[in-house]
């Protein structure tokens, strides 16, 4: 192992450890938080909950994996967002990708993509594995490893690009910097998190039955890219305060505890919490090239319908690398889009913090890891997939009591 790979894994478990293992930080977080929580309550009532959406999957799996809703007091609700790629990327597109396989074109996917059920078979198929055997379908973890094997093939091939904004600048640099070979054309399913989050908002506030979301925790990873200023429309417009929070069970603590003492304060800010990687005007460079070689789109998603300006597609400049331009990949109009999710799931309403996994008749029971039938289950950043594995509440707060960290 090289001298700087082994100096950056020794400083990431020092930070994993200090973001983990301070049992007695925790404590005191949490006794703050206990406070705040209290304030609240004198002042919203015993039955207000207060409604935290942590937008992205992976703060789902932190608070899930950590037991944290079985940490905090009662009147916090943690709800998760719309922050899935593969949850939300319709079902058409994988049915174009099946598709292109089936006509004899390299097909290269990530790994849970490769997994995810389509609405309708394409003949006779509803998945990128079960075409496996007719067409040629290759599971890749970067644009890196498609571009190496499309060359060494010099088959005709595509790449399903799908992933939010923290994806974007490497497809971007990679065709700036000419290596994408012309045998490989990219399918640009990029989607955008700020469009999501106004959305999620939104509709649970129209539903008059519901508490509205009174915090955000924002993804960390997309924010290095974005930067914390993204987020600041979110606070401006709806009034509540807004967390870019790191990923780690301390991050999210933190986070939490500073949306409840903005909330006690009356005040409503953006704040980065995860400084070690989130500056406020991010990436300036990566937001530049990406820029440069995608325009904005509005775009669907699953089971939701069309965001505005939602989307990342390739320049017209860009066009011989385009998988819609050059592969005839058809795209999506919003008088075309039809509900995509299959029958009884309600992974639209779980992605939008309407739902929780188990309000579902179909959890673990129809639809599980190892079978998933809605696209929730089949990614790791997927709600349904989260709390099939890890459970919620339960388990998770027995050991909290035992640990003396329920309050
Ligand atoms: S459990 Fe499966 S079917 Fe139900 S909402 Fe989740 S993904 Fe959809």
């Amino acid at each position: 192992m090289e001298e700087s790979t082994r100096y950056f894994l020794s400083i990431a478990d020092k930070i994993e450890k200090a973001f983990r293992e301070n049992r007695e930080l925790v404590k005191a977080i949490l006794k703050k938080i206990n406070e705040y929580s209290k304030v609240l309550e004198s002042i919203y009532g015993k039955d207000f909950r207060f409604k935290i959406m942590n937008f992205c999957g992976t703060h789902e799996w932190t608070v899930t994996h950590f037991g944290i809703r079985s940490l905090v007091p009662k009147n916090i609700e943690l709800v998760a967002g719309p922050g899935c790629p593969v949850c939300v990327t319709p079902s058409h597109f994988i049915e174009e990708a099946i598709k292109l396989a089936l006509d004899g074109i390299t097909v290269y996917t990530y790994g849970d993509t490769y997994k995810l059920r389509t609405l309708n078979s394409v003949k006779g198929y509803k998945s990128l594995s079960e075409v496996r055997g007719e067409g040629v379908v290759k599971l890749v973890t970067s644009l890196v490893d498609a571009i190496k094997d499309a060359r060494k093939t010099n088959r005709e091939s595509v790449f399903i690009g799908i992933g939010f904004e923290t994806v974007a600048p490497g497809y971007a640099s990679a065709i700036l910097k000419g290596l994408v070979p012309e045998n490989l054309k990219i399918m640009s399913l990029v989607k955008l998190t700020p469009p999501a989050m106004f959305y999620s908002l939104e509709i649970l506030r129209e539903k008059p039955t519901e508490p509205p979301v009174m915090g955000v925790i924002a993804p960390g990873h997309v924010s290095t890219i974005t930067g914390g200023k993204a987020w600041s429309v979110v606070s401006e417009n709806y009034g509540i305060p807004v967390v870019i929070s790191g990923f780690e069970p301390i991050d999210v603590l933190l986070s939490i505890l500073e949306i409840l003492k903005q909330l006690v304060k009356g005040e409503a800010k953006t704040v980065i919490e995860y400084k070690r990687a989130v500056t406020w005007h991010g990436d300036i460079r990566a937001q530049r090239i990406v820029a440069k070689t995608f325009r904005v789109v509005d775009d669907a998603w699953r089971g939701i319908g069309f965001l505005p300006k939602s989307g990342l597609r390739l320049r017209e400049e860009y066009r011989r690398y385009d998988a819609f331009e050059e592969l005839g990949v058809k795209e999506i109009k919003p008088g075309e889009w039809g509900y995509d999710l299959p029958p009884g799931c309600r992974c639209a309403e779980v992605t939008l913090g309407k739902a929780k996994p188990t309000d579902c008749p179909l959890f673990m029971r129809v639809c599980t890891p190892d079978k998933p039938y809605g696209p929730c289950m089949v990614s790791l950043e997927g709600a349904c997939a989260i709390w099939a594995r890890f459970g919620s509440g339960g388990l998770a707060e027995e050991i909290a009591k035992e640990l003396s960290l329920t309050i």
